[in-house]
């Protein structure tokens, strides 16, 4: 294949812009705040869940307290009434002697109750405690989620803004190369790691960084000025220039 020294020099200048546009997007797939959110998105639903479990809790708590009162009260209305038919006077010596006998066992049950109800309504403070506190700290990690998902939208923006701009030039500079050329260069470029044409620089290949032997060296040196040499160590394109060594 043939093509221009001039148009070979600006090969290696597309080449340069293929370099920039893949580091580009490396550092876009490697920004440290994709880490971060990750991370923060685990320590979001971990302390979800125990806000959800702790919530629970409190509401559980909530109804057993109901409950409890409720028991409490019967309690309390059914020894009121006992005290009202002992007051009254109206039963038989063994009735009243009964009513006195439930009344002390009722008010023994009224404190048992009460102590239930006290031991759950401490049960549903702490409860609510947690609540708060988890609902503190799900916020303050979603802040800081909301924090790293801007700083990492930010990030993303300069280098797409800067990616397109590139990309740009690189069309440009590719639209001045013949199309033969362009084309060996994308398929070479395609197997060899990004990279498809090298200087050939102080008699090395800037590809594969391998000093050409002498035999090499004069096959490039005896080849038309525009013929595509290529490595023969890697078989890049070895573009030549001023400062090839030959
Ligand atoms: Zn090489």
């Amino acid at each position: 294949m043939n093509a221009a020294p001039a148009d070979q020099i600006r090969l290696l200048d597309v080449q340069a812009l293929d370099v920039r546009l893949q580091q580009l997007a490396h550092k876009r797939k490697s920004l440290p705040e994709h880490a971060e959110i990750e991370s923060l998105a685990k320590d979001l639903t971990q302390l979800r869940d125990l806000l959800v479990a702790a919530q629970t809790e409190e509401s559980d708590c909530g109804r057993e307290q109901t409950k409890s009162e409720q028991d409490v009260d019967l309690v309390r209305q059914r020894a009121a009434r006992d005290q009202q038919r002992l007051d009254s006077g109206a039963a038989s010596p063994r009735d009243l002697e009964n009513l006195q006998r439930e009344i002390v066992s009722l008010a023994k049950r009224q404190g048992d109750l009460e102590e239930i109800v006290l031991e759950v309504m401490e049960r549903r403070e702490s409860a609510q405690e947690r609540v708060a506190e988890l609902t503190e700290r799900v916020s303050a990690v979603q802040a800081k989620t909301d924090d790293a998902t801007a700083r990492r939208d930010a990030a993303q923006g300069e280098l797409d803004a800067e990616s397109a701009s590139v990309t740009k030039e690189r069309e440009l500079v590719a639209g001045s190369v013949p199309a033969d050329l362009l084309k060996l260069y994308e398929k070479l470029r395609e197997q060899q790691g990004g990279v498809g044409a090298a200087r050939l620089y102080q008699r090395k290949c800037e590809g594969c960084h391998i000093e050409l032997n002498i035999t090499e060296l004069n096959d490039v040196r005896a080849a038309a000025r525009d013929a595509v040499v290529r490595c023969e160590n890697c078989r890049r394109i070895l573009v030549r220039t001023s400062e090839s060594g030959l």
